[in-house]
């Protein structure tokens, strides 16, 4: 979280504008909060335009329950949704889609590694919808391209990008993304969805909780939101619009991602597999040539105050996460790091 969020977070800690208490202790039916959860609402419409036939919905559960919300949602147990496997969050999806309906992949990278996103999809007719993952976090690729297949609507998880990314809300029926990578605190997940998408027929064997029109008549209340993950949304997508924006912010990420891949691109050292049009400005991996390797650089890294570099303990190697919180100046120290390390290694 960029420092100014978390200042200001701390300012208003113990007394809210003045309420004479914490935002983690309103009532989330008080007017103050109300208020607070109306303005994050308004701030992601603002600065992603999203268009009033799409409601936006703050839930709990993580990304990982709108994998199973989503089928159970969107389609009945007979029908067929269509998956793009292009890393682990992609195929957890699926796996939860393949508990409640049938499923077929229409693309993937498995057979590479996960290192570039398909672009042709096999046709399959009858699909309720299509998911892909916008941002594959760990694999460090991202769609840099528009998804059309047919009608079939567009469901997108993009956890590691929204609010670093711009892309059209209108291109997509749901999307959807944890608060933590880019956007706030753990606890909070972001659902937004087109109207025509909310069913009221779900079946009855769905609870309550994991069915999207109970939650968009409850305007979020059905039960006790996240009230403090919503309050930090709001207060990050405050700092969002005083940067400018969502594509303001993207031509910094944009830069901070072209200083690291440039330097791995023209080093010996590190390596970066990912194809170049689906590389990601938001997760940059890159491996060394072993792991004793490995593991000097990201101890080089810690002595030198750099933190959380480890790729997912699933592919290893190394992953430089550079959110919108992350300023430009700590690429920069990163990559002095970098030559610091590759300059021991080849002098021996
Ligand atoms: C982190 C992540 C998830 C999992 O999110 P949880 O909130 O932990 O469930 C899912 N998808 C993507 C793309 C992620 O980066």
């Amino acid at each position: 979280m960029p420092l100014e969020v978390l200042q200001k977070a701390q300012e208003e800690l113990i007394n809210y504008s003045s309420t004479g208490c914490s935002v983690m202790e309103m009532s989330h039916r008080s007017k103050e909060y109300e208020k607070i959860i109306q303005a994050a609402e308004q701030n992601l419409r603002d600065l992603m335009e999203i268009p009033d036939n799409y409601r936006v919905l703050f839930l709990q559960g993580g990304a990982s329950l709108q994998f199973s919300m989503i089928p159970m949602n969107l389609a009945t147990r007979e029908d067929t949704v269509g998956y793009v496997q292009t890393g682990m969050f992609a195929s957890k999806a699926k796996q939860e889609a393949d508990r409640w309906c049938k499923t077929v992949v229409v693309g993937s990278s498995k057979e590479q590694n996960y290192t570039f996103i398909p672009e042709q999809l096999e046709k399959v007719d009858g699909l309720k919808y299509l998911h892909i993952t916008g941002n594959n976090t760990i694999y460090g690729t991202c769609y840099n391209h528009k998804v059309k297949y047919g009608d079939v609507p567009i469901v997108a998880d993009w956890s590691s990008a929204i609010l670093g990314k711009w892309f059209d809300i209108k291109d997509y029926a749901l999307v959807y993304a944890g608060a933590q990578k880019n956007m706030g605190p753990a606890g909070v997940t972001v659902v937004i969805i087109r109207e025509d998408m909310i069913r009221e027929d779900v079946d009855d064997v769905v609870p309550s909780m994991l069915q999207y029109c109970i939650h968009t008549k409850g305007k979020s209340m059905y039960n006790t939101p996240p009230t403090y993950g919503i309050y930090m949304i709001k207060l990050m997508t405050d700092w969002v619009k005083q940067q400018g924006g969502i594509k303001e912010l993207e031509k910094i990420n944009q830069q901070k991602a072209k200083l690291l891949y440039d330097y791995i691109d023209g080093s010996e050292i590190f390596h970066n597999p990912v194809e170049k049009k689906d590389r990601s400005i938001m997760n940059v991996i890159f491996t060394l040539d072993n792991l004793e390797h490995t593991e000097q650089f990201i101890q080089k890294c810690k002595d030198n105050g750099i933190i959380n570099i480890k790729g997912h303990r699933s592919v290893g190697g190394c992953r430089a996460s550079i959110y919108n919180g992350m300023p430009i100046e700590g690429v920069e120290k990163l990559i002095e790091v970098m030559k610091d390390f590759a300059a021991e290694l080849i002098e021996g």
